[in-house]
């Protein structure tokens, strides 16, 4: 377990830590929307662009080549930390996102036809639901949900009624952004491959908190982004299992996804470049690299138990507190705590406690149908990361109970 001291040693190296908001230290507690990036990301990004850095993947000159050997390197690191097979089945996206958009549009289109249904869950980020919408529109396909019971898990049975021969595809968060609960997503992949469907994980916010294995989960797609993974915004993966990749057209054309191209006819590329046209996020890809470094040197297992034991801590705290109800109270959850406050909307708690450098989220958190599930209209959320300590979650506890003094 990471030791209290050992938290102070981390922190140091996230310089945006140290940093005052209102004349407070921050107290950063949005760990679910952005994480802060360590000295390593900052430094490695740093030495490449002042030291390093060239385009990749255009055959050239020697700087050309090292900085395509160091980007690569970044794929076969990605591989190791989710547990890949191989590292041609990870694809550098934007994000998440696009990660789950790519599947929409390339395995989508082509295998989910008309009368074919989609399943997601009711806790899905507006990223995993919007893209199944559009394709269910131009397609006639149908989108099935699974319920969510008062403690914020997936009903199973519930689940299990709605697969059948007709189903094409399970698409579903491994921890929502909302309630924190962490799906069963292996039993979930095994009775969507028994009824022959294929499995797309929204590992967006389990990658950065806990160890990930793509071949034990047996997921057919992984989607997550960087910058929720203490690396640089504007890159995330897709992993996809390289026989299933295979099998998808491209998504977006142009440069650096072809074999070959006449004026008549393109043919393609193999995986992941078929799917990586234009010039990608070269410095957010070695960023991300550092990341990944910087994550397994703590070691993932250790910062599952250290969040899980501020989660206990946090929870007993805010739940001590008169007219708070937490949402999303399932036995396995990861580190994040919403909640709704009888006493004020979660927009003037925010707004409130800021003023004493607390910087939580309130809103819908992109979940719309989450809140409706649970009849709220936002939340406030807090969500924590191995560098934050059980003082910080004192420190909100304190603006929170004035927030209620100030609107009791
Ligand atoms: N899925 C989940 C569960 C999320 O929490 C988020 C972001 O909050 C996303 C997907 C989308 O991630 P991004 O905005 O980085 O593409």
């Amino acid at each position: 377990m990471i030791t209290p001291s050992e938290v102070e040693k981390i922190r140091a190296e996230f310089p945006m830590l140290s940093t005052k908001v209102h004349g407070h230290p921050l107290v950063y507690l949005d760990n679910a929307a952005t994480t802060h990036k360590p000295r390593a990301v900052i430094e490695r990004i740093r030495q490449f662009e002042s030291e390093q850095y060239a385009t990749v993947r255009r055959g050239s000159y020697t700087l050309g080549e090292e900085a395509t050997e160091m980007f690569e390197g970044v794929r076969k690191k990605v591989q190791v930390f989710i547990g890949a097979k191989d590292h041609r089945e990870i694809i550098f996206t934007s994000g998440a996102t696009q990660s789950i958009n790519l599947v929409a549009n390339s395995f989508g289109r082509t295998f989910i036809g008309a009368g074919d249904e989609i399943v997601i869950s009711h806790m899905e980020h507006h990223a995993n639901l919007v893209p199944w919408q559009l394709l269910c529109l131009e397609k006639g396909c149908v989108l099935k949900v699974i319920p969510v019971s008062d403690s914020g898990e997936l009903e199973m049975e519930a689940f299990k009624k709605l697969l059948g021969p007709k189903t094409k595809l399970v698409a579903v968060t491994h921890s929502s952004n909302v309630l924190g609960t962490i799906n069963p997503v292996k039993e979930i992949a095994r009775l969507a491959h028994a009824a022959g469907a294929k499995v797309l994980v929204d590992g967006a916010q389990s990658v950065p908190h806990t160890k990930i294995d793509v071949q034990d989960i047996d997921c057919d797609f992984l989607a997550f982004s960087s910058h929720k993974m203490y690396g640089p915004s504007g890159v995330g993966v897709l992993y996809g299992k390289y026989a299933v990749l295979e099998t998808m057209p491209p998504y977006v054309a142009g440069g650096d996804m072809i074999n070959s191209v006449t004026i008549e006819r393109t043919t393609f590329a193999k995986p992941p470049g078929r799917f990586e046209a234009g010039t990608p996020p070269i410095s957010q890809v070695i960023g991300l690299g550092a990341a990944v470094d910087f994550l397994t040197g703590i070691g993932m297992e250790r910062i599952f138990e250290y969040e899980k034991s501020l989660l206990e801590y946090g929870t007993k705290v805010l739940s001590g507190i008169e007219g708070l109800r937490i949402i999303g109270t399932a036995p396995h959850k990861a580190a994040i705590i919403s909640f709704w406050l009888e006493a004020a909307h979660p927009h003037d708690v925010i707004t409130i406690i800021d003023r004493e450098g607390i910087a939580v989220r309130g809103g819908h958190h992109c979940a719309q149908p989450v809140m409706a599930r649970f009849g709220v209209p936002a939340t406030t959320r807090a969500s924590l990361s191995f560098y934050n300590k059980p003082e910080e979650i004192d420190l909100l506890a304190g603006a929170l109970k004035k927030v209620i003094q100030v609107f009791g």
